[in-house]
């Protein structure tokens, strides 16, 4: 596909939500992390699939079911080229990194038993933590965890430590969402093989920011949401590799999963059907393909050099605030800011940008343990989308300067 050259301002006509307004004020967003917003192909995407293509697919014989089942399908392809799959029934659809995490923990955890061991980091969201944690109570397999230093960078060596035998799956951020550090997961996938361990990333908040080849990277299973990455809510993907997920059992029972039930005995469907039982979100799945196909048009390289310049110019202004300090210094970093400013509240802080239009993450990101390694209850979060530019970080610097000095009286 031809690419587009880079230009902000261009991409901006493309986002409606750019016209939108916040307190009187032009709305400046910076919570990206948690969720992008919407290109505008996106949402006529979605309203077009309602209007004239809505049917439930891979069962009728009518045209609109096999339109709607084209349309799901094709998807699933633009997603599978995209991201370097060997198969596109490798893509799997889920409700999001969460469900595709917790698929691979329950269905893959099926193998593990007691002694095993799972590797985790210390910079995980929760939802790449709790699901493990569940399956060691479950199996009796012990949970173990990469440390990090300060800068918020993982100890490879110690890393290298705790891989052994027993070692049954390492499963690893690509990109932290609370601090931004951009994880060496090819050493980690490499390192982990060596000991016959299998490898998950979550690709949460990695493929709107950086190219993502699944098979040069050699992981086993990938995880992500397509609302991080200008798609619909409520659909995601776990991508695994064929002969794993052939081996893995089905997670849920239901229609469609199935090829044949009886009261005696039911067999399974092929991939990627397995794994998706029940009427999946098909607007969903139909709408994330349109986000690839938006991604696709872009050369990812080009939004990665954007992104690191926001990221660079934002670092070096907020620095000269007085009193403010930076969580998440690691020397590979894309565009998330953590920060607190001594003598303030962060929710204050986010409760005051707010009433200027800008909006902020406060909290602990679903972090927590990032937040216990340095001894905080949260931070203040600037995360970055292809869409914003230097202007509105100069906006988001002269709102912190209004309001810190309010806030320390
Ligand atoms: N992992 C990371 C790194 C994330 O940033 C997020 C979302 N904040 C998740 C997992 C969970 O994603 P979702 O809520 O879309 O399932």
């Amino acid at each position: 596909m031809e690419k587009v050259a880079f230009n902000v301002q261009e991409i901006r006509k493309e986002f409606p939500f750019i016209n939108r307004k916040v307190n009187g004020k032009k709305l400046i967003y910076f919570d990206n992390g948690a969720t992008s917003q919407k290109p505008q192909s996106v949402i006529n995407r979605l309203t077009n699939f309602y209007t004239n293509e809505n049917a439930n697919i891979h069962r009728g014989v009518h045209t609109l079911s096999q339109e709607a089942t084209s349309a799901y399908e094709e998807s699933r392809i633009n997603i599978q080229q995209y991201i370097g799959a060997k198969h596109s029934h490798e893509i799997i659809f889920t409700k999001g990194t969460t469900d595709s995490i917790n698929i691979v923990a329950f269905s893959f955890g099926e193998h593990l038993k007691e002694g095993d061991e799972v590797i985790i980091s210390a910079m995980e969201h929760h939802s790449n933590i709790v699901p493990w944690q569940m399956l060691c109570e479950r199996k009796g397999c012990r949970l173990r965890v990469i440390p990090m230093n300060q800068a918020g960078e993982l100890l490879l060596d110690e890393y290298s430590n705790l891989l052994s035998s027993k070692t049954k799956l390492v499963a690893v951020t690509h990109i932290s969402n609370a601090l931004g550090t951009i994880n060496d997961v090819k050493t980690i996938i490499e390192k982990a093989h060596q000991v016959g361990a299998k490898v998950l990333i979550d690709g949460a908040q990695s493929i709107q920011h950086t190219k993502v080849d699944v098979e040069a990277l050699d992981c086993d299973f990938y995880a992500f949401s397509g609302h991080k990455l200008f798609g619909p809510t409520g659909v995601g993907v776990l991508y695994g590799k064929e002969e794993l997920l052939n081996d893995m059992p089905p997670y849920q029972g239901g229609g469609d999963m199935i090829s044949e039930v009886s009261f005696e005995r039911t067999t399974y469907n092929t991939l990627p059907h397995k794994f998706e039982a029940g009427t999946p979100h098909i607007a969903g799945g139909i709408g994330l393909g349109e986000a690839f196909h938006f991604l696709n048009s872009l050369d990812i390289d080009q939004v990665e050099a954007h992104e690191k310049e926001l990221l660079d110019y934002a670092t070096m202004r907020l620095k000269k605030i007085e009193g403010i300090k930076f969580y998440g210094e690691a020397k590979n970093k894309t565009s998330v800011i953590s920060f607190l400013v001594e003598g303030t509240h962060p929710y204050d802080v986010g409760t005051l940008l707010d009433k200027m239009g800008i909006a902020v993450r406060t909290g602990h990101h679903c972090t927590q343990p990032i937040m216990n390694f340095y001894n905080i209850p949260g931070t203040i979060r600037v995360s970055f989308a292809l869409y914003n530019t230097k202007e509105e970080i100069d906006l988001l610097i002269t709102a912190l300067d209004r309001i810190i000095p309010m806030l320390k009286n």
